[in-house]
C-alpha cells in the first residue's frame, strides 16, 4: 500500500511538472505541493486545541465565495479589521488607473510583495484598475456596463475587498508579460486568477485575465496545482473534510466544518491558525503544522 501511494505521488509530481512546464517558478520560491487526506480532524495528534466558532464566521475571511449564487454577506466587507488606505498613500506605492481606486491595507501589503517579486523578474508595468468597490459604486458600474460586463451590486467580489483588477501599461493583459507572470506566479503570494478561460461554465463569468482574488496560502497553491476555481476548491474541502498540505517547507492542516450555530471544534494543537467562512454553510480552519 505504501509503495502504491509512493508511486502515485511520483506520478502526480511528474504530471504536475509536465503540465506546468517549468514548475520551479521564476522567483525560485516554494513550489512543491502535496495534499493528503487526513482521516479525521486531528486524528493521530496527541495534542488538540479547541476553537470556538460562531455562526457569523461563515461570512468572514479570505475564502468567502461570492458569485451569482452567493451574495456578498449582509454585513458587507469585513471592514472592521481592514482599514482602507488613502489614495495618496496608495498612489505613491502603485500605478493606479485613477484616484478612485481603493485597496484594503492587507491587499496593498500583499500586492506590494508580489509586484516586488515580479520586478526581480523584470516584469514591472502593472496598473491597478480597481480594488475595493462599495455597493453604491458597484450599482453605478452595473448601470453603466450592463450584466455582460459587471456584476450587480451585492454579488461582486470587489465588494469584499478581496479582489483586484490588475492591468498592464504595455498591452492588454491576455498578451502582456504582466498577465503571464501573474498567471504563473501569483499563487505564491496567495492570489489566484479568479475567472480562467477553461472554467467559465463553473464560474459563470467570461475569461478575465485581469481579475485576481486573494485567498491566501496554502489555498492558492492547492488551487493552482489542482487547477481548481474557488467553487470547485470549496466543494473539495467540504467533501474531504480534512487535508494536510505541504507547500515547499511549510506544512498545513485544513479542516472543514459545517456550522449551523455556535460550536466548538478541535484541531491539532500547533498554535497558529486561521478561520475563514465559505459564505455558504461552513468554515475552513487552516492550521500551521
Ligand atoms: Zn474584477
Amino acid at each position: 500500500m505504501k509503495r502504491i501511494i509512493f508511486l502515485l505521488g511520483i506520478l502526480i509530481v511528474l504530471a504536475w511538472g509536465v503540465y506546468n512546464g517549468d514548475w520551479r517558478g521564476e522567483s525560485g520560491k516554494v513550489l512543491e505541493v502535496e495534499t493528503r487526506q487526513t482521516p479525521t480532524a486531528g486524528a493521530g495528534a496527541s495534542d488538540k486545541m479547541s476553537i470556538h466558532i460562531t455562526k457569523d464566521q461563515v461570512y468572514k475571511g479570505n475564502l468567502l465565495l461570492v458569485n451569482k449564487e452567493y451574495a456578498v454577506p449582509k454585513q458587507g466587507a469585513d471592514l472592521k479589521n481592514i482599514r482602507l488606505s488613502g489614495t495618496k498613500e496608495l498612489s505613491s506605492r502603485f500605478n493606479l488607473a485613477d484616484s478612485s481606486v481603493q485597496l484594503t491595507e492587507m491587499m496593498a501589503e500583499r500586492l506590494a510583495v508580489m509586484f516586488e517579486a515580479a520586478e526581480e523578474d523584470g516584469v514591472n508595468h502593472f496598473r491597478i484598475n480597481s480594488g475595493y468597490r462599495s455597493e453604491k459604486e458597484q450599482k453605478q458600474l452595473f448601470k453603466q456596463m450592463g450584466d455582460q460586463y459587471a456584476m450587480p451590486a451585492g454579488f461582486s467580489e470587489h465588494n469584499t475587498g478581496l479582489s483586484v483588477d490588475i492591468g498592464s501599461t504595455l498591452m492588454e493583459m491576455s498578451k502582456a508579460p504582466e498577465g503571464e507572470w501573474l498567471q504563473k506566479n501569483s499563487w505564491q503570494y496567495g492570489f489566484i486568477l479568479r475567472y480562467p478561460k477553461s472554467k467559465t461554465e463553473i464560474t459563470g463569468i467570461r475569461y478575465e485575465p485581469w481579475h485576481f482574488r486573494y485567498v491566501g496560502l496554502p489555498h492558492s497553491a492547492i488551487m493552482q496545482q489542482k487547477n481548481l476555481v474557488l467553487e470547485e476548491y470549496l466543494d473539495e474541502l467540504k467533501e474531504k473534510r480534512s487535508m494536510t498540505v505541504k507547500v515547499g517547507k511549510d506544512k498545513y492542516g485544513l479542516f472543514y466544518y459545517p456550522v449551523s450555530g455556535d460550536t466548538t471544534v478541535q484541531v491539532p494543537a500547533q498554535g497558529q491558525y486561521e478561520v475563514s467562512g465559505d459564505n455558504r454553510e461552513g468554515v475552513i480552519i487552516t492550521v500551521v503544522l
